[in-house]
């Protein structure tokens, strides 16, 4: 019977696509896809000759309704994006919404994500996370968008925060953060995960600005940006007069 399955594809390593994930694409009578070559590209390495259909933010949105009477039909189709797991700052959405509201079966192939492999490799505390994907790009929407993060953290929001960014927008966001969350907050840039010129710095807000200032990183990156103090932890040096404390209370 028809369904729906969201297939994780490589993040920049073609061989990084696990043997269900091409049992899947192989299975499938239709595999949509954002660009058709790119997706040509990956299957062709595989040997996969399964035929491909474009689903992007343009169509999917006409395209969910008859996509959902086919897999009624009993179409089987999975669904890739250019890179990582579907959804993900990536189409999908409406789709997997529809398939849901119409009861069409609805599974996935786990696999390559950026925001995760680059939290894995920052040395920031793994969760709570906030996954927020792309900044706004205008300066206006952006500089709102972090002042709710801000208030937020005021609030008490204390987790991690994960964001996509274009290379040539990276420096500019950088100092953006650092100005709405603090110079010294710990952070991290990943680029290029899984390629060769795969590269981590680690560093407060203030210095990964200030080095991306000097010259845009190259490649896809990642923005890691560790959590906001918890509002009710006690300062370092409270920590250290209560721990003084306690020894002496031991001795
Ligand atoms: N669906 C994808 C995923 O699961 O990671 C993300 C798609 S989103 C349109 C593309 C963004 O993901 C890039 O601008 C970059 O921020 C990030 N990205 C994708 N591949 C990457 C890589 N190899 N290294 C670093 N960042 C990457």
């Amino acid at each position: 019977s028809g369904g729906l399955t969201l297939v994780a594809t490589p993040i920049g390593n073609l061989d990084d696509i696990s043997a269900r994930a091409l049992q899947a694409l192989r299975g499938a009578d239709t595999v949509l896809c954002e660009d058709t070559r790119v997706t040509a590209k990956l299957l062709a390495r595989h040997g996969v000759a399964t035929r491909l259909a474009a689903l992007h933010d343009h169509n999917e949105e006409a395209e969910a309704a008859p996509l959902v009477k086919r897999m009624l039909a009993g179409e089987k189709l999975a669904l890739v994006s250019d890179a990582g797991t579907p959804l993900m700052s990536d189409p999908g959405f409406r789709l997997v919404r529809a398939a849901i509201a119409a009861g069409v079966a609805v599974t996935g192939v786990p696999g390559p994500n950026a925001a995760v492999m680059a939290l894995t490799l920052s040395g920031l505390p793994p969760h709570p996370f906030l996954f927020l994907g792309f900044l706004p790009v205008r300066g206006g929407p952006r500089k709102a968008e972090l002042a709710r993060l801000r208030a937020a953290e005021a609030a008490g929001l204390s987790a991690t925060l994960l964001f996509y960014e274009a290379p040539h927008r990276a420096a500019e966001a950088l100092a953006a953060l650092r100005d709405a969350l603090g110079p010294d907050r710990p952070a991290a840039l990943a680029r290029e995960l899984t390629k060769r010129f795969e590269e981590v710095r680690r560093g407060t807000l203030a210095e990964l600005a200030s080095h991306y200032a000097a010259g845009a990183p190259r490649g896809e990156v990642v923005l890691v940006v560790g959590p906001a103090p918890p509002p009710d932890a006690p300062a370092e040096e409270a920590l250290d007069a209560l721990l003084r404390r306690a020894l002496e209370t031991l001795s």
